[in-house]
């Protein structure tokens, strides 16, 4: 158990999260909305990570594993999938089905779900791939998207 710093009510699970530039221990009810940097004990703050904002006008498209990428995150961060439902405001029987592919997140939901957790969901030409953490490659390695120009 630990102390939200927010509200100050005792809670199991805490995160850590952005309030106004400013790095909180919080309870799942505060975190809610805010940008969330790591869960409990793994303050795994990226310094400089900020995201780069493409606005082109063009369609964004999601990478092929964006539900693997979401399950992969949330439980990096020990939240379970009703948190992260409380928190961006869905049900979570759609991030279910958005976490099995079985459904396309609209792209108000997929900035939410970028924002919350940390991750890169839209398809970027740029190499885009500092979201992904020990992903199994299948496809192209990492190592030829760094190094080569
Ligand atoms: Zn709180």
């Amino acid at each position: 158990m630990e102390d939200c710093e927010l509200c100050g009510r005792q809670a199991e699970t805490v995160y850590v999260a952005l309030v106004e530039d400013v790095e909180l221990r919080v309870c799942p009810k505060c975190a809610k909305g805010k940008k969330i940097i790591s869960s409990e004990g793994h303050s795994m703050s990226r310094k400089g990570a900020t995201a780069v904002k493409t606005e082109k006008g063009e369609e964004p498209e999601l990478i092929e594993d964006y539900g693997h990428v979401i399950k992969e995150a949330r439980e990096r961060l020990k939240m379970p999938l009703k948190v992260l439902a409380e928190m961006i405001n869905e049900k979570e029987t759609f991030l279910n089905r958005v976490e099995a592919q079985r459904t396309t997140p609209p792209e108000a939901l997929v900035r939410k779900l970028e924002k919350t957790l940390s991750i890169k969901l839209i398809e970027q030409e740029k190499a885009g791939e500092s979201g992904r953490t020990g992903a199994k490659g299948e496809k192209a390695t990492l190592g030829d998207f760094i190094g080569t120009k």
